[in-house]
């Protein structure tokens, strides 16, 4: 990829152990192209325990702000000026704005989880939804699940404790329960939208559910979301579709939590739609 480098251009990256494999640079890179700006966006790894030392760094060196993944989005925290108000409630931050020497500390995944669901036609005001898991992806998710109105948000988490702490958050909305076959059976049969927060399904080492029968209890018209995207199509998916219910993948998360970061950085709103499809684009072409 050609990027113009000018003595003005300003300076974004991803920091994170591991983080060579990120596609944010290539996301951003592909945003910044299309809209015309003056930043460059580079990938730094940061070992663990260095993300106070790499904030010092990153203001010495007059960067715009940056994206962290793992590990730092906690680490992070006690270190910002000043939090969005996801970043707080999440307890995570993914996305750090400089600006006059503040750190400002965002969190956009469950912004971009949202923004995806509403280009799936998906909108959770209102409806019963079962999210699967209760990580870090999780929560931001079941959180911005209740914010937008669910009616509301069971949590299913193979280590219950997580579950039971992530639901303390909005005890009125939010109900943890098992992960077992039977108790995914009866919260599928009672929900409208089913989101998997679990690693199970991604490639690599990951594991798989051990049965995909409790989504034939989701009702008619009950939709799937699956927050992974390689592969591109779960065995979640692919059962959820042959059962003709609406199903989408993490991909649309993944683009609109960098076009939200994106956002921040510049201070400006951006055209989400045409913004996604330029990524979209770009990931394509790799
Ligand atoms: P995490 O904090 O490590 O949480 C993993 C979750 O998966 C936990 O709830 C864990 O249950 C559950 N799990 C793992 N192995 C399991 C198994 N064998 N059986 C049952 N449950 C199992 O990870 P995370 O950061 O939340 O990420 C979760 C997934 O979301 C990953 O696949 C990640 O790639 C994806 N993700 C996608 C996006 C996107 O932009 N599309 C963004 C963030 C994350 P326990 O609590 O019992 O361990």
């Amino acid at each position: 990829m050609l990027v113009e480098l000018k003595n003005t251009t300003r300076k974004l990256c991803v920091i994170g152990d591991p983080v060579l494999h990120s596609k944010s640079p290539l996301i951003q890179n592909a945003l910044i192209r299309a809209l015309g700006l003056d930043y460059i966006y580079l990938c730094q790894p940061v070992p663990a325990g260095g993300a106070a030392a790499w904030l010092e760094a990153a203001r010495t060196a007059g960067y715009a702000g940056f994206n962290a993944t793992m590990p730092h989005k906690e680490a992070l925290l006690p270190l910002m000026d000043e939090l969005e108000e996801d970043a707080r409630l999440y307890g995570s931050v993914n996305t750090v704005c400089l600006r006059e020497g503040r750190a400002i500390g965002c969190n956009t995944d469950g912004g971009g989880f949202l923004q995806a669901l509403l280009d799936a036609g998906m909108d959770p005001r209102g409806r019963r939804a079962v999210v699967l898991g209760a990580g870090g992806a999780a929560k931001a998710v079941a959180l911005k699940l209740v914010q937008r109105g669910a009616a509301s948000v069971t949590v299913c988490n193979r280590t219950p404790e997580k579950a039971a702490a992530l639901c303390a958050h909005a005890p009125q909305v939010m109900r943890p329960a098992a992960f077992g076959p039977e108790t995914l059976r009866r919260e599928a049969g009672a929900a409208d939208l089913l989101v998997n927060c679990t690693s199970l399904g991604m490639a690599g080492t990951a594991g798989q559910f051990a049965g995909l029968d409790f989504l034939e209890a989701l009702p008619r018209d009950g939709a799937v979301f699956d927050l992974i995207y390689h592969p591109a199509e779960t065995a979640l998916l692919a059962r959820a579709r042959a059962l003709g219910r609406p199903a989408a993948n993490g991909l649309g998360m993944l683009i609109h939590q960098a076009i939200l970061a994106l956002e921040r950085f510049t201070g400006q709103e951006l055209d989400r739609a045409a913004l996604r499809a330029v990524a979209e684009r770009a990931l394509e072409e790799g």
